[in-house]
């Protein structure tokens, strides 16, 4: 567990389209987190099918991919303590009718087909995905309420 974790955290097409791109960034920057990576893209099924490359093959993922491709998403790195267990935690579950109350997908979303945000299952996952969608790198700064949020 490191303060330095680093997790991949996207606003998927629906959650963009709704207007809930700067609810779910609010949600990370008042936990605590320190956004190193942000941009809106409107991403092409291939690259898509290389992000979601674990799920190939799943009754889902052509519609999964239609989905993703359907308009712009909102891709972001977090950086901070446990981010990548803390980050799906703040998602809520998969599929939003069992996601607790509090969660993102627990009040914004109904249907796993539609659950408006995405969010790195694994540190190893979260560096694949982080190299694939900014390739040019994150930025590096001091957060000013580093000392403030963690215990240095
Ligand atoms: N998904 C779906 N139907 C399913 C399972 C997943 O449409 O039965 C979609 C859903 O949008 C989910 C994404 O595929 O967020 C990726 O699935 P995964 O199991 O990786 O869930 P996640 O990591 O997003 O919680
Ligand atoms: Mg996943």
């Amino acid at each position: 567990m490191s303060t330095k974790e680093r997790t991949f955290i996207a606003v998927k097409p629906d959650g963009v389209m709704r207007g809930l791109v700067g609810t779910i960034i609010a949600r990370f920057e008042q936990r605590g987190f320190k956004l190193v990576a942000l941009k809106l893209v409107h991403a092409e099924p291939a690259f898509l099918e290389k992000h979601y490359a674990d799920l190939k093959g799943k009754p889902f993922f052509p519609g999964l991919i239609k989905y993703m491709s359907s308009g712009p998403i909102a891709a972001m790195v977090w950086e901070g303590l446990d981010a990548v267990k803390t980050g799906r935690a703040m998602l809520g579950a998969t599929n939003p009718l069992a996601s607790a109350p509090g969660t993102i997908r627990g009040d914004f979303a109904l249907v796993v087909g539609r659950n408006i945000c995405h969010g790195s299952d694994a540190v190893e996952s979260a560096e694949k995905e982080i190299k694939l969608w900014f390739p040019e790198g994150v930025v590096q700064y001091t957060h000013a309420l580093t000392e403030w949020v963690n215990e240095v």
